[in-house]
């Protein structure tokens, strides 16, 4: 049996009052994913000011056999940073943890805590006339450690890449308590395995991390957002390939939606205008950008992109920003999908991806036959094309029980559209992670040799199962041996 009391008072001493509640209205906001998909139960909240607190805080709980649930900004879209309903866990915020500890403009370089706020991170970049180049729409809550948790993505991994690409170091607290250090990064350094890699997207199961050293990239001086309709989402792979040709290292984003998606969008923001005069199959949004000193040839490039892919015949219609109002308003189409979606009734939603140059064929094959298969719902796809991800969104039929849907129709819904992204050799989860939600799915269609790595790997860096149990890579029995 394990002492709950000896801990709460052990911890309540060694994080003082700013540091550990159990007070249920306090508690009560870190209980319910982003989604209000899942809501746990929780012993306490913990937030440490420092990595020492953080490290001397696990060996607490190692000791007395406490699972611990890190939080960031409860972004994330698989229930991953949300406790069972046990009430035997910790939840663990690095709120207080949001310094930056080191910038360095000319080695485009900083080295920040994890519980710094995306947004932040943007702003303080922006201040020395330099940017991180990710972004995303939970900005606002997304954390340092919550991004590298998950390694997220978001519209510019087409030219930067997902947060992988990113970290250049990363200091964690190990399952032991013990501290990895790792923030100076080396540009060569063969001593063996890149362990930082192994934190990057193990969603808590595997260590917390407490800060990183991030890549940053020289700010934008210029972009120059395309609003561009075409017949066919493999119309819209040919004119990817021609802007990546025309525009090199100019081409930032590539996203695509159907025109189905638009309308919804537009039905919902009132205030929002169509790009195009008239309606197309499919539109894509693209974005070219310069950094400083490339600011005046970029408009040549752009017009130079766009009249050869009409003389191509490789777009219907297509119209520049002629200025930032209008970049932000064709961004802001993009960002309010999700919302919009929403506002048509319960759905279920799957971040997948295959290889890129099959995109189009599988959506073109999914749509249809999702939608026989279960009558009366709606399929469409949107997003990433240019990294071979989209959102594949599966609305329900008018009038169902929401809670009966997801857990009847919706369910068999996502699991036909995961064995199709298996047998097209794609991911079940190309940004957003498995949490809880996609649990039982990984399990499923999971490479067996994969999978088996997996627990290895977590066996042996948290062997009581202390670290976000019932995520990711469950151990069989967490914290057994207690
Ligand atoms: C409107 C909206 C748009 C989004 N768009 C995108 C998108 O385009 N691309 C994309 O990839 N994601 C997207 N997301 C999802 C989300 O923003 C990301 O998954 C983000 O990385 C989560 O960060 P967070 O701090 O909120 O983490 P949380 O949601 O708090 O946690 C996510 C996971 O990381 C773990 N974790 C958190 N902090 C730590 C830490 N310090 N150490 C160890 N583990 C930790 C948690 O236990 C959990 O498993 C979007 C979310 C919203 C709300």
């Amino acid at each position: 049996m394990r002492d709950y009391q000896a801990f709460l008072a052990a911890a309540a001493a060694l994080l003082g009052e700013r540091g550990l509640t159990t007070d249920p209205d306090l508690v009560g906001p870190w209980l319910t994913d982003w989604r209000g998909r899942f809501t746990g139960r929780a012993l306490a909240l913990a937030s440490p000011a420092d990595t020492a607190e953080v490290a001397a805080l696990v060996k607490l709980c190692g000791e007395f056999a406490v699972p611990i649930v890190p939080q960031g900004g409860n972004s994330g879209m698989c229930g991953g940073a949300t406790p069972d309903d046990s009430g035997t866990a910790l939840v663990l915020s690095l709120r207080r943890m949001n310094k930056v500890r080191a910038f360095d403009p000319a080695a485009h370089q900083i080295t920040c805590e994890a519980g710094l706020v995306l947004q932040t991170l943007h702003e303080t970049a922006e201040r020395e006339g330099l940017r991180f180049p990710l972004t995303l729409g939970g900005k606002g809550s997304a954390t340092v450690g919550g991004l590298i948790s998950t390694n997220a993505g978001g519209t510019q991994v087409l030219r930067h890449g997902s947060m992988r690409a990113a970290v250049l170091g990363i200091e964690a607290v190990l399952a032991d308590g013990s501290v990895f250090e790792a923030l100076v990064p080396l540009k060569k350094d063969n001593r063996g395995f890149d362990l930082k890699q192994l934190l990057i997207g193990s969603e808590g199961t595997l260590g917390i991390v407490t800060a990183a050293t991030l890549r940053l990239v020289p700010a934008v001086a210029e972009r120059r957002v395309i609003w561009a309709g075409v017949g066919s989402l493999h119309a819209a792979r040919k004119l990817l390939l021609h802007c990546e040709a025309a525009a090199g290292d100019a081409l930032e984003g590539f996203e695509v939606m159907p025109q189905v998606t638009l309308d919804d969008v537009l039905h919902q923001l009132p205030t929002a205008r169509a790009p195009l005069a008239s309606p197309h199959e499919w539109h894509t949004l693209i974005e070219l950008v310069a950094g400083p000193g490339g600011e005046e040839r970029l408009g040549e490039v752009a017009e130079t992109m766009l009249e050869s892919a009409f003389e191509a015949g490789l777009l219907d219609d297509a119209v520049v920003s002629a200025n930032e109002t209008q970049a932000e308003a064709f961004w802001l189409i993009r960002d309010s999908i999700a919302a919009a979606e929403r506002a048509k009734g319960p759905a279920v939603q799957h971040d997948i991806s295959v290889p890129v140059a099959q995109m189009p064929a599988f959506v073109e094959t999914a749509v249809p036959l999702v939608e026989a298969a279960f009558q009366g719902t709606e399929a469409l796809a949107f997003g990433h094309l240019g990294d071979g991800n989209v959102h594949f969104h599966v609305i329900a039929p008018a009038g169902v029980d929401p809670a009966e849907w997801y857990a009847g129709e919706g369910k068999a819904i996502s699991a036909r559209v995961y064995d199709l992204v298996t047998q097209w050799h794609g991911s079940i989860s190309a940004e957003h992670g498995i949490g809880q939600l996609k649990l039982g799915e990984l399990e499923r269609l999971g490479d067996p040799v994969h999978l088996a790595l997996m627990r290895q790997v977590k066996q042996a860096l948290d062997p009581q199962g202390l670290l976000n149990p019932g995520k990711l890579v469950p151990l069989a029995s967490p914290a057994d041996s207690f």
